[in-house]
């Protein structure tokens, strides 16, 4: 039997390990899949291979860590240097990033989308602001610190923090920090939130399985929202289909996952 992982910190709260188990057991694929806390980055490799893991999905806070101990790095991680899905190749861990195709899906449905304004500077606003910038979006990203925003500039997004932040309009506003995630903080201080939100068409957070304060107000003003389920499914389905070698068919993996959303 195979068996996989989710690393992260927390990673309690984290539903892969249901998704990905559903799609194992109700297609007959022989694998299992955990979940490993993890607080040290640096151990992602030595952990990975200590547990005999076949694969992994890296999730908060070390989709960095993840690009650094990988001995190859394919496709989209290359661009961004953020991995959250690991393979053990013949003793190679082959590093993969699932994450922004899998918000390309979960904003299919909001229509117009030309400018973003990104809150959060970390692995996943890499991952997203590099994919946006490929479909020649219009990228502003709001930090809580100046540190991380030298890639984002490269990028040429318009980088702000909360001291110079300067308002837009916007067409989709996403929160990709973890405030919210386990505790009750908003992303920006309250006054800049009410801000951006007056000015957005629409909302998304990619925090999932509960409704952020941030996610809350948008609510409270009666706005277009969607939290991270759906992108968890994109870059879950994407991921189950490397893990399995593209040996079950992707809508199969699909059902199942949303399936196990119910559960
Ligand atoms: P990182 O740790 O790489 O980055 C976190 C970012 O959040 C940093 O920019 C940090 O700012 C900022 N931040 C943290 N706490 C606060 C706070 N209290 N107020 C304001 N800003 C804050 O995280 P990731 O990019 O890996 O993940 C971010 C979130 O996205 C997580 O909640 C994760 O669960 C979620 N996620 C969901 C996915 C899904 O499938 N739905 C997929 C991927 C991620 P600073 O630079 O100042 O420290």
């Amino acid at each position: 039997m195979q068996l996989f992982s989710i690393f992260g910190n927390p990673v309690s709260h984290s539903r892969s390990p249901l998704m990905h188990n559903a799609v194992f057991k109700n297609l007959h694929y022989d694998a299992c899949y955990t979940r490993t806390h993890l607080e040290d980055g640096t151990k992602l490799k030595e952990t990975f291979f200590a547990l005999g893991l076949s694969g992994a999905n890296v999730t908060v806070p070390h989709k960095e860590a993840a690009f650094n101990a990988c001995d190859e790095v394919r496709g989209f991680a290359k661009t961004v240097g953020v991995v959250n899905t690991l393979i053990n190749e013949n003793g190679k861990l082959i590093g993969y990033n699932t994450d922004a195709d899998g918000f390309m899906y979960a904003i299919e449905e909001f229509k117009e989308i030309k400018h973003i304004l990104v809150l959060g500077a970390g692995g996943t606003a890499k991952a997203l602001c590099a994919r946006f910038k490929q479909e020649n979006l219009e990228v502003s990203l709001l930090n809580r610190s100046e540190g991380r925003l030298q890639y984002f500039k490269e990028l040429s997004c318009t980088t702000y923090t909360w001291d110079d932040f300067e308002l837009q309009k916007y067409d989709l506003v996403v929160n990709t920090t973890s405030a919210g995630l386990k505790d009750e903080e908003l992303p920006a201080p309250k006054k800049i939130i009410n801000a951006i939100l007056e000015n957005s068409s629409y909302v998304a957070d990619a925090i999932y399985g509960k409704l952020t304060p941030f996610l809350q107000l948008a609510q409270k003003k009666g706005m277009t929202y969607k939290d991270g389920a759906d992108m968890l499914l994109g870059q879950g389905v994407l991921a189950n289909e490397l893990f399995v070698k593209a040996s079950l068919q992707k809508e199969a993996i699909k059902e199942e996952m949303q399936k196990s959303f119910l559960l």
